[in-house]
């Protein structure tokens, strides 16, 4: 089991099913340290509004005894890498993932400027993960992508509801791969998120188990087991 999970979707994102009382609740049980409620930025279509997002700093911190911090998976929109959110809604938030998704706004304008677009988002936007970055809605050079992000300072993420997807009869492991050797060059950590949209997938590593020895991962390059550096690279990045 995760004891931290920053990427958690709930009713509110429009195709996920929790609340966030049921989500609090469900971590709590499964003894978790810290979770964030993270939903799909305003852009896509059934998302949640502007307003929910400005709705953290009223939130509770803590339920019985499980951190609860506050974000958004935003949307890239355009070639400039702007984001869904505006300056004040960054501001209020704890932490802050970004890709591209489909349903937004967003065009596809072929590789380069796709590329462009994120890379553009890492270097104006304090962004903290770059969500699944082996799940390309549109296509990106994918490696230059990560590496831009460990130059900028944004956690790589290792995305469990994507773990072992066969698309178009290739499996994802290969990128994954890439993922955890591009972080390790850069000395960086890489955090590893359960993307849930159900409550029994919140913290649920079962899938990292299974492909630990296959990705040769390590305890030392996961940044979950690091919550004080985790909560200072958080709060510093704003
Ligand atoms: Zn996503
Ligand atoms: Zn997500």
């Amino acid at each position: 089991m995760l004891k931290i999970d920053l990427h958690i979707h709930t009713v509110h994102s429009g195709h996920a099913y929790g609340s966030i009382y049921e989500i609090m609740e469900e971590a709590a049980r499964k003894k978790m340290d810290m979770i964030a409620i993270t939903d799909h930025g305003p852009n896509m279509t059934g998302s949640a509004p502007a307003s929910h997002f400005n709705m953290g700093s009223r939130a509770q911190k803590e339920y019985k005894g499980v951190k609860l911090l506050w974000g958004c998976e935003a949307n890239i929109i355009n070639e400039n890498g702007d984001i869904d959110l505006t300056e004040n809604t960054i501001k209020k938030l704890d932490v802050i993932l970004a890709q591209m998704h489909l349903s937004t706004s967003y065009k596809d304008m072929g590789r380069e400027k796709n590329t462009n677009a994120i890379i553009n988002c890492f270097k104006n936007y304090p962004i903290h993960i770059f969500s699944h970055p082996d799940v390309m809605a549109f296509d990106y050079d994918f490696e230059k992508v990560c590496e831009s992000a460990c130059e900028n300072n944004v956690l790589l993420e290792l995305n469990l509801s994507s773990f072992g997807k066969i698309k178009e009869g290739k499996s994802n492991l290969e990128r994954i791969k890439k993922i955890i050797e591009i972080s390790r060059k850069h000395e960086k950590k890489i955090i590893i998120d359960s993307d849930t949209h159900f409550l029994h997938e919140i913290g649920n590593d079962d899938r990292l188990k299974e492909y630990w020895d296959e990705l040769d991962l390590s305890d030392d390059i996961i940044i979950n087991n690091y919550p004080d550096e985790l909560m200072e690279f958080l709060e510093n990045k704003k």
